[in-house]
């Protein structure tokens, strides 16, 4: 069985907004980024359920929000943590102990396919994997309004999800980073401290993480090109 991780705990503090970013509409009278997100997700071929963690003011109203909007797939809306980690860490409790497969995707995230996800999936076959975009610009490191140096793009991959896990490595390499007192921005980078290889396959260039209100902005504009923001 596959289950899917969405970490929606965040309280949007980069949006400027009161509302956390997830609970956001993308356009008038259109549904909020989370529901998008999670109706993306849900057209993936195998996935058995959707495991949502939000701020634990938000449960109830979730809750509400998912069987208004008739979400498919989903298991349980569980409590998030401090930080992105550990709200995955508190989805990964409630997922199903006939689990062999754990998929985690950003709940804003809204502009994914169900066939990237299968293709994350099937190349976690080693035990994980994820998606991403070659970089493309020149990049550098910057201090103080100055450059400091300039990397070499060459190999650099900007980093995307969904990403996918066999459950009990997800569970490990979660497990040692709490040991550690690790702090990462995603769950690769944990699987990547136990040693274990993780495949990284092709994302989607339109696969933005909705994040500041341009961002919000470039999103309504995709998603309804047609009509202003
Ligand atoms: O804030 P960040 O860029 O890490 O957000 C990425 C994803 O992690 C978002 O979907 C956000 O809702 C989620 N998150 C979370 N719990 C937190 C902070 C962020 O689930 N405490």
């Amino acid at each position: 069985m596959t289950y899917a991780i969405v970490p929606a705990g965040g309280l949007g503090a980069r949006m400027g907004s009161r509302r956390p970013k997830q609970y956001l509409a993308l356009g008038r009278g259109r549904v909020p980024i989370l529901v998008a997100t999670l109706r993306a997700l849900a057209r993936a071929r195998g996935l058995d359920g959707i495991v949502v963690a939000v701020p634990e003011a938000h449960i109830v109203a979730t809750r509400r929000m998912l069987a208004r909007f008739r979400v498919p797939r989903i298991l349980d809306v569980v409590a998030g943590g401090a930080d992105r980690q550990e709200s995955v860490w508190r989805g990964l409790q409630r997922v199903p102990e006939d689990a062999e497969w754990v998929v985690v995707h950003d709940a804003v995230r809204p502009f994914i396919t169900g066939a990237l996800v299968d293709a994350v999936r099937k190349a976690a076959a080693g035990g994980a994997a994820t998606c991403g975009m070659p970089v493309r610009e020149t990049v550098k490191r910057v201090r103080d309004g100055a450059v400091e140096t300039t990397i070499e793009r060459q190999g650099l991959w900007i980093t995307q999800t969904p990403q996918a896990f066999r459950r009990a490595l997800l569970w490990e390499a979660h497990d040692k980073a709490r040991r550690d007192a690790f702090a990462g921005t995603d769950d690769a980078v944990l699987v990547e401290r136990l040693g274990t290889a993780v495949a990284m396959v092709p994302g989607l260039p339109q696969n933005l993480k909705i994040t500041t209100p341009e961002d919000l902005k470039t999103a309504r504009a995709w998603a309804f090109p047609r009509h202003r923001a």
